[in-house]
């Protein structure tokens, strides 16, 4: 919660920042502002594949002070722009997961669906944190107070659902574990603050095609998926808010998988081990990774080394956990 000073400060300079939730007052557009956070998870246990194409997972949610920004000002039809990091790449119709919510919301509540959306994008684009994600929960938060639609914290959690897998978790932020798909949420006990260095790669990587990968390893070994369950050592970790602790215990099992399809990725994970990071991850389906340090110091030790490693594009710091969406 403390991660406000490593805030992207890439705000759009035409973007309003009137109050809103107040009566409509003619003459005046009102706009709501989000703030919804990255995710890791410090733990992804990958279970069979379900007939319904998804996989059982057991994982442990931890939002990271990395954001994206959501937009929402009244407006008399749907639009979408967008800034920031990997803006380029980032679909501007009904494809994008923010339009996705604002239309679901505006179904569920009876009302069109009119708002000007826009996305100032600090998460990397399909790197792995769930940036699109969070810009469904942010549109969602955003959409909900302009329009004013009192849905209960538990009506938005069953709309976020619905939009994917990552998305209930970008509404609460913290450190959850997540079951199901990801989908069904709990909190769990954590102390303290996590110094994390991200390192982003140069393209992205598709979480669908990284399943598959780990799907198709698993079959030529002629292994039996597990199912899926968190590792205690991880839960007393963060209850003891023991950053060595956790850093031995950080696990992720789309790490082969996902270094089989971009075997750079190796040398990344290295990169950071070398440079003294205590725990070394792949973030969600990757290709970001993720380096938590000892401290600020060993933050920035990380995070230098990392900035010379050919196979890393740009490197972030980030305090966790942080905040799920919240209207700025
Ligand atoms: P996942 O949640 O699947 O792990 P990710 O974090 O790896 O996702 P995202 O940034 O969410 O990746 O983007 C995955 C794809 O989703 C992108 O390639 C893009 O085409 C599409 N997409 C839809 N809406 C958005 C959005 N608001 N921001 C970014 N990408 C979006």
């Amino acid at each position: 919660m403390t991660a406000a000073a490593l805030t992207p400060d890439d705000e759009p300079e035409d973007e309003p920042g009137d109050e809103a939730g107040d009566e409509p007052r003619p003459g005046v557009t009102r706009s709501v502002t989000v703030r919804v956070p990255a995710k890791v998870n410090l733990a992804l246990s990958v279970g069979p594949l379900r007939p319904d194409g998804y996989h059982d997972l057991a994982t442990v949610f931890h939002a990271v002070g990395l954001f994206d920004e959501v937009y929402a000002t009244e407006a008399d039809t749907l639009s979408l722009t967008c800034n920031g990091e990997g803006a380029a790449e980032v679909p501007l119709d009904e494809t994008n997961l923010a339009w996705r919510a604002a239309v679901l919301l505006a179904e569920t509540t009876g009302r069109r669906a009119a708002v000007r959306l826009h996305l100032a994008k600090g998460i990397p684009v399909a790197g792995g944190m769930a940036g699109g994600s969070a810009d469904a929960a942010g549109a969602l938060v955003a959409c909900d107070a302009l329009w004013g639609t009192g849905l209960s914290r538990d009506e938005l959690h069953a709309l976020a659902a619905r939009l994917g897998s990552d998305v209930p978790f970008a509404l609460y932020g913290g450190t959850a574990i997540g079951t199901g798909r990801g989908e069904q949420i709990a909190p769990v006990l954590a102390r303290g603050e996590f110094h994390w260095v991200f390192a982003f790669a140069h393209e992205g990587l598709s979480t669908p095609a990284v399943f598959r990968e780990l799907d198709r390893l698993r079959a030529a070994a002629g292994e039996e998926a597990p199912a899926p369950g968190v590792d205690e050592e991880l839960l007393r970790a963060l209850r003891a808010g023991d950053s060595r602790l956790l850093g031995a215990a950080l696990h992720n099992d789309l790490t082969q998988a996902a270094t089989s399809l971009r075997p750079d990725l190796r040398a990344t994970l290295q990169a950071g081990r070398d440079a003294g990071a205590i725990g070394t991850l792949l973030s969600g389906s990757g290709p970001t990774c993720a380096f938590l340090a000892a401290d600020a110091s060993g933050g920035a030790a990380v995070a230098e080394a990392l900035s010379a490693a050919p196979s890393v594009r740009a490197v972030r710091r980030a305090l966790g956990p942080a905040a799920g969406a919240y209207v700025l």
